[in-house]
């Protein structure tokens, strides 16, 4: 198999677990290859070539990881443990993760391109902070006493585990989107089918291994690496009782759909094309750099990525001349090399993507001012430059449309109602941004903002305990806190009576 020696950059502990670059699935405790043999290649984003191969799971692999998953669920000693009991396995498989943070990273950072930096202080550092998150709440999940007017009747609600989970991921956070899915599934006493995404399958694999080695039972946590099809093989599966997922709209919907049919339990973190606004009476030199974090951060591949820029007119050409100024500084290069400030985009077709949206600007009549190509001095790799556009029609594809990429639309505005309009004409309804001196002005366009999230004089905060989603096509539910550990419990109401 034509898997590339790895780079010199990695650390002894990944080489030795990369090994010959043969990977498998995680079915219990077992560690199979798919039942028909397929098998695909994870590539490296800044060399093109190789790095592992991992199973191509087909129908009757994802039957079998949910029935190791269902068997947990219904027979195994996960739903039934203690409370205490399982937190403590929670806590073991997050201090597990913390030991391993730094292979972990090189891992993430190898197998999607992202700066070995950011991998260790955003996705590393997030995970950690998640799963202990998660770790706490196995010992806090109540129910409640009802104030029925039946007399004589005692009426009561438990939460309990929604059952099997599937859980599909994408490839901008790999680890940490898997994360985000996991820890309360299980803090809630679900079991998990994870699905990572092909183009980065590597940290879901280990993460599962972490997991068994930190004393989860076999089987409440399985990993199925594949495609789309594989994906849909679990959405199909009539024994998973809830999926969760993150990608692209145009996939939420048609797992929404399907969910819908199956009356399945469904949620969706879907795309984004949040609008981030500098007011007249901005700290300008802020509203820069935060703006330039916002659509920039991890090569513009978050879906909560500020990816159109209103400025107030009268500043327009100051903020787009000196976020210019700082895309031409940017250097790009692999993640692993310590110099990287921005690395490639994940794949090929990312890259067809992208540059195919800065034709279409282009071609539309928006203005290029910063980026627009290759970036010189690096050979193979799907690198794109950091991209300025100002355009004035808010109608172009470039304007409307997600990008997933490091592609920014500067428009400018006159007041602040015309800007509100303007920001939520879109489908989409996930994040939206506010930079100003003026609490009033805040909190107004906070109020005024379809989105699940708003920014105010930052971007892109996330929490563990603050709840994230989308408005409108941006997804449905929410992840997080005490919603999102909501999202995998059931309310069981009993009544008894004392007659
Ligand atoms: P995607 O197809 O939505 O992939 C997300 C996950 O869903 C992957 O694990 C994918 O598997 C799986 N999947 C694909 N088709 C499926 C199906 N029919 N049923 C069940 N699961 C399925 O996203 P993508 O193709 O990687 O990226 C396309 C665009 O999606 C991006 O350009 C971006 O606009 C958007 N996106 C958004 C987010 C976000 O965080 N909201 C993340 C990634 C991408 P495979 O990867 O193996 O195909
Ligand atoms: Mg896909």
């Amino acid at each position: 198999m034509p898997v590339a020696a790895p780079p010199e950059a990695l650390s002894d502990a990944v080489r030795a677990w990369l090994g010959d670059g043969r990977h498998n699935l995680l079915i219990g405790e077992e560690r199979p290859a798919a039942a028909d043999g397929r098998t695909f290649e994870t590539l490296d984003p800044a060399t093109g070539k190789a790095i592992a191969e991992v199973p191509q799971a087909g129908a009757a692999d994802v039957d079998a990881a949910v029935r190791a998953a269902r068997a947990a669920f219904d027979e195994g000693p996960w739903r039934t443990m203690t409370p205490s009991a399982r937190a403590r396995v929670l806590q073991r498989f997050a201090a597990a993760v913390a030991d391993r943070a730094d292979e972990l990273a090189e891992l993430e950072s190898l197998d999607n391109g992202k700066p070995l930096k950011l991998a260790r202080k955003v996705d590393l550092a997030e995970t950690i902070d998640y799963l202990e998150y998660f770790a706490g709440w196995p010992t806090k999940i109540e129910g409640d006493v009802l104030p029925v007017s039946t007399p004589e009747m005692l009426c009561y609600t438990r939460r309990e585990p929604v059952g099997v989970c599937g859980q599909i991921v994408p490839w901008n956070f790999p680890l940490l989107m898997a994360a985000w899915k996991v820890a309360p599934a299980l803090a809630a006493g679900c079991t998990v089918v994870l699905k990572p995404a092909e183009q980065t399958p590597l940290s879901a694999l280990r993460l599962g291994e972490l997991a068994l080695e930190a004393g989860l039972p076999p089987g409440v946590l399985n990993v199925m690496t594949g495609d789309g099809e594989t994906g849909a093989a679990l959405v199909d599966h009539p024994s998973v009782d809830k999926i969760a997922f993150t990608g692209s709209t145009a996939v939420g919907r048609e797992i929404g759909a399907k969910a819908g049919r199956a009356l399945k339990r469904v949620t969706l973190e879907l795309g984004g094309k949040s609008p981030n606004i500098v007011l007249p009476d901005a700290d300008l030199d802020a509203a820069v750099k935060g703006s330039f974090q916002a659509i920039y951060f991890n090569t513009g591949q978050a879906c909560n990525a500020g990816s159109r820029l209103f400025v107030a007119r009268e500043h327009f050409d100051e903020v787009v001349g000196a976020l210019a100024e700082r895309a031409r500084k940017t250097r790009l290069g692999p993640g692993l090399d310590a110099g990287t400030q921005m690395g490639p985009l994940i794949s090929q077709e990312q890259l067809e993507r992208v540059t195919g949206y800065i034709e279409s600007g282009r071609a539309g009549g928006a203005e290029l001012v910063a980026g627009g190509g290759r970036p010189e001095g690096v050979d193979g790799g799907y690198f794109v430059e950091p991209t300025l556009f100002t355009a004035t029609d808010d109608r172009l594809d470039i304007a409307r449309e997600e990008i997933f990429g490091p592609v920014l639309v500067a428009l400018p505005y006159e007041t602040l109602e015309e800007v509100a309009a303007r920001a939520n004409d879109t489908e989409y309804g996930l994040a939206a941004g506010v930079w100003t001196r003026s609490l009033s002005s805040a909190h107004r366009l906070a109020a005024m903002l379809q989105a699940g999230s708003v920014y105010v004089n930052a971007w892109g905060m996330s929490d563990p305990a603050a709840p994230f989603g989308g408005y409108k096509a941006s997804g449905v539910g929410r992840e997080h806190g005490h919603a999102g550990l909501g999202q995998y419990l059931e309310t069981k109401t009993v009544w008894a009576s004392l007659r």
